[in-house]
């Protein structure tokens, strides 16, 4: 069977990874023994995608890091917050009942 290009090149990324059938991985390999260019662009991904895949893994795993800080930093900003306002209430409330009850004994 006799494939273009542009076959071969959409084919590559999946014959890299091994998860082509058997007949396109046969057919790719086919093709690779008689173009150049598709040897080349082949030979170009292959050293590329290991790298590009741990580094994109990389970077993912510290996204999901940083953000799992940022959340952790975000709770205890707002569990003190909360701790505060909180607080703030209950002086707000004993701040009144304390001027009531005065005003009371005061009248
Ligand atoms: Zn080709």
């Amino acid at each position: 069977m006799k494939m273009s290009c542009d076959i071969v090149k959409d084919l590559l990324p999946l014959y890299l990874d091994g998860v082509c059938s058997n007949d396109s991985k046969a057919a790719v390999e086919e093709h690779l023994a008689v173009c150049e260019n598709c040897k080349a662009e082949s030979q170009a991904m292959q050293s590329s995608l290991p790298i590009k895949a741990t580094e994109r893994n990389l970077s993912e795993a510290e996204a999901v890091i940083n953000l799992s800080k940022k959340w952790r930093k975000g709770m205890m900003k707002s569990l003190l917050k909360g701790i505060l306002i909180a607080l703030l209430a209950v002086a707000a409330i004993a701040v009144i009942a304390y001027v009531f009850m005065d005003f009371r004994v005061v009248f």
